[in-house]
């Protein structure tokens, strides 16, 4: 069980993938909260079963899965519903969350919090990925197919990167081109492993 966990923020395409991909190369367990939530409302799990019944039919697709497009469209303006569907997850995916890291079998663990909106308590350290706005709207339209307005809108919705940037133990600036990520994911992955072994 890792005893050490940094926690990784950053707003959409900033790169928490690319870096915590680095670290996953020295051996260190990622766990991340947006597959945690995803894995919470998989076909046989109960979150999606209390959605079913709530929601019927329209938010499930054919092959059982649940269709989060519906789901979102559903809850969006209704506020009391959308409380409804966290009280629902957000236990379990804590839950998940919480297993996964006590499982962790590397040195320290990381987590990967695309949502993390203050210092996550369960992070022993913070990695910030900054990007600038330009690179983070570039990034984002080329990997997931929106356009810049749609891009620029979620990030909008995001913490801002002043505020993400004030509760930032380490910064990785990934402004740059991929393979200048491994020197500074080398060199914290060596502080880390010192600052777990002292934990
Ligand atoms: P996040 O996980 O924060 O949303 P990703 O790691 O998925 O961000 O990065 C967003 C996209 O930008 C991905 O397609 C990724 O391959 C690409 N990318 C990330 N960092 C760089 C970089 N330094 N240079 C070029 N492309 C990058």
């Amino acid at each position: 069980m890792a005893n050490y966990v940094v926690g990784i923020a950053g707003g959409i395409g900033s790169g928490k993938t690319a870096v915590s991909d680095r670290f996953a190369g020295y051996g260190t367990v990622v766990v991340d909260a947006d597959v945690a939530s995803r894995d919470v409302v998989r076909p046989g799990e109960p979150g999606l079963a209390a959605i079913a019944e709530r929601y019927g039919g329209a938010v499930i697709n054919g092959n059982g899965e649940l269709n989060r497009a519906a789901l979102r469209e559903r809850i969006f303006r209704d506020t009391e519903e959308r409380r409804w569907v966290e009280r629902l997850l957000h236990p379990a995916i804590n839950r998940l969350i919480a297993e996964r890291l006590a499982a962790a079998t590397s040195a320290y663990a990381l987590l990967v919090n695309p949502l993390m909106r203050a210092r996550d308590a369960r992070a022993n350290r913070i990695l910030v990925v900054d990007v600038s706005e330009e690179v983070q709207v570039a990034r984002t339209t080329a990997r997931d197919g929106v356009d810049e307005e749609q891009a620029r809108a979620i990030i909008a919705s995001q913490l801002p990167r002043k505020e993400r940037l004030a509760f930032a133990d380490d910064v990785i600036v990934n402004d740059g081109a991929l393979a200048d990520l491994d020197g500074p994911v080398r060199k914290l992955h060596a502080e880390y492993l010192e600052l777990a072994n002292g934990a």
